[in-house]
């Protein structure tokens, strides 16, 4: 007989009839101690066998959805649109300013007939930038969506 016990690993592993410590085997026969523990343990596993499988009395999946959604989503969206109007008014605001300080000027590029070409190029250039604005308007949604489904 082996003077030293055996660990309670090892005594879990005999008592789940899964022990291969190699003189184990021979110390739980002569030793009552570890045999009494290894009992113990036989017991305890057979306990929580019998045990119930550990259930909510509600249905959790459900109730974490549902508080889930909302939280994740509307502070995402809120800020998303935030961005757009601030980036819109970052856009516009000196836009119509520069139109205001400059009307008398804009009048004139639409009037006579040598600046006709300018108030062509004006209008053409004016129209390519809206465009462009719309464009990306239309890819930062797109890229919103995008990351709002994920
Ligand atoms: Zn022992």
């Amino acid at each position: 007989m082996t003077l030293k016990h055996l660990s309670d690993d090892v005594i879990q592993q005999y008592a789940l009839e899964a022990g291969t410590e190699p003189g184990a085997q021979e110390h739980l026969q002569q030793c009552p101690a570890c045999r009494a523990k290894m009992e113990m343990y036989r017991n305890m596993a057979a306990a929580f066998r019998e045990l119930p499988a550990p259930s909510f009395s509600f249905d959790a999946h459900a109730l974490v959805m549902a508080r889930l959604q909302p939280a994740a989503l509307r502070p995402a969206r809120r800020i998303a649109g935030l961005v757009l109007y601030v980036a819109l008014a970052a856009l516009l605001l000196p836009a119509a300013a520069a139109f205001y300080l400059f009307r008398h000027d804009v009048a004139q590029l639409f009037s006579g007939a040598v600046s006709m070409l300018t108030g062509l190029a004006a209008t053409t250039i004016l129209t390519i930038l809206v465009m462009q604005g719309l464009d990306m308007l239309q890819s930062y949604r797109k890229k919103i969506h995008k990351i709002l489904q994920h």
